[in-house]
């Protein structure tokens, strides 16, 4: 049995649901699909749920939002229209729809999450609507009626062990289910959403609680490649990786698949298939526990911007106990999280996402460190970019950290700083944000580009 996730642009359009209907439909053994809301349909098109988010924001501060609500409902009708679906499930969806907009509003954040799991909660709807249309049997099935409970954080909510067995019971249902992707209900039986993109998150725990064979996402690309294409052209397609390859990967900016997504799937031991609705024949990239290793030490480089370090000195600093302790305690007292803590004898530099600290917050951490800690020397850099040179075959590998930093000296690029895991799946850079493409390119020739000698 297979649970199958659909994304945005794969439900953009009619002629696109047409494309999910026949892949459905062409193998038994897909029963369950989880769906998103209507995404784009061209690169400057507008996401519903980008569309939901302001129709929430505006009814919040002026209890109507007309327009907006008027070009919701406009992407559900004009969907139906090219797959000559009754008029009654529009009504149905502008009735949802409204009803939704025009509740309890006092709780904001609850409110948000509400308008924008509509987007997928209408759209799983309408798919059940045009299959049985289709005459397939098929059914819409709500996720508190079938027990997919979620942690109480609007926007960023984590699925409760005991939905697994809940979904299971799933398993006895007949025909092919339509499950909406994106969100869960609290024991208090109000809707919590997860992050952006998470239907991801959805197919998951579903292929989890299922105990699905496989979980087959469909996106709009071919495959996973082994660097963004928006940097080097062409680059060569990932065929078969590991979870935590993956989970390396899109920590550095691959955005195929939710990272938080691998989670579920991964304790379940299924494998994860990578898929394109506009070519599903195309054997796409599989996310597995273990792979034979044949294709050398690195099998993606990823890249992300938005870093700054915060460097501390203090001599002596080895010997002092709770050190690093008191540190990391006056970031989170900033409510600061960080990356990654790499560290020398005396020094140490703690890396954090940028958009975490505003001046003032920066301001106040420096000083605390320096007052506190009584520092030698403390700055902020910012402006780095982080690359990912990933692979679990570095570990039988001698030198790649060697290749990599002659290669990105090659071309120019200063090394500010690099951090092996323990794991050694990959190898981090931290370079200036300037240097990140020149960087990227340079290691992907190395590894991937260059004929070995
Ligand atoms: N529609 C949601 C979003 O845009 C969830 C998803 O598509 O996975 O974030």
């Amino acid at each position: 049995m297979k649970v199958v996730k659909f994304g945005g642009s794969s439900l953009s359009t009619g002629e696109q649901l047409e494309k999910v209907f026949r892949i459905v439909t062409s193998d038994r053994e897909r029963k369950v699909v989880v769906v998103s809301a209507p995404g784009k349909r061209f690169s400057e098109d507008i996401k519903v749920t980008d569309l939901l988010i302001a129709c929430a924001e505006q009814y919040v501060k002026f209890g109507e939002a007309k327009e907006l609500v008027r070009a919701v409902l406009e992407r559900y009708e004009s969907i139906a229209s090219d797959l000559n679906l009754s008029n009654e499930i529009i009504k149905k969806i502008e009735h949802d729809l409204l009803e939704v907009l025009e509740s309890d509003r006092s709780k904001p954040d609850k409110y948000m999450d509400a308008v924008k799991a509509s987007g997928e909660d209408n759209h799983a709807k309408l798919i059940a609507a045009y299959f049985q249309h289709m005459g397939i049997k098929a059914s819409y099935v709500n996720p508190l009626e079938a027990g997919l409970f979620v942690s109480d954080e609007p926007g960023n909510a984590q699925v409760l062990p005991e939905s697994y067995e809940n979904l299971y019971k799933l398993r006895n249902r007949e025909g092919i289910i339509i499950f909406p992707g994106f969100f869960g209900f609290t024991k208090e039986g109000e809707i919590a959403t997860f992050s952006r993109s998470g239907s991801d998150i959805t197919g998951s725990i579903l292929a989890h609680g299922l105990k699905a064979d496989i979980y087959e996402n469909f996106t709009d690309v071919d495959a996973v490649y082994s660097v963004n294409p928006n940097i080097v052209n062409n680059p060569k397609e990932i065929k078969e990786l590991t979870y935590r390859e993956m989970r390396e990967l899109s920590y550095a900016g691959f955005s195929v698949f939710h990272d938080e997504a691998l989670i579920p799937a991964y304790r379940a031991g299924i494998p994860v298939n990578v898929k394109n609705t506009n070519n599903p024949s195309a054997p796409g990239t599989k996310i597995v526990n273990r792979r034979d290793n044949t294709n050398g030490p690195v099998i993606g480089i990823a890249s992300d911007k938005g870093f700054c370090s915060i460097y501390v000195s203090k001599y002596l600093m080895n010997r002092e106990l709770g050190f690093g302790r008191r540190l990391l305690q006056i970031l989170e007292d900033h409510g600061v999280s960080y990356e990654h803590t790499p560290s020398g004898i005396d020094d140490v530099t703690v890396i954090l996402r940028e958009s975490q600290m505003d001046k003032a917050a920066e301001e106040s951490i420096v000083n605390r460190i320096k007052k506190e800690l009584q520092a030698d020397d403390v700055h902020v850099e910012h402006g780095l970019a982080l690359l990912m040179v990933v692979g679990e075959g570095m570990r039988h590998n001698v030198g790649t950290t060697a290749r990599a930093s002659q290669a990105l000296s090659r071309a120019g690029v200063n090394i500010e700083m690099i951090n092996q895991g323990s794991s050694e799946v990959s190898i981090m850079f931290g370079v200036k944000a300037v240097d990140e493409h020149k960087a990227v390119q340079a290691l992907y020739h190395e590894f991937f580009a260059a004929v070995p000698v």
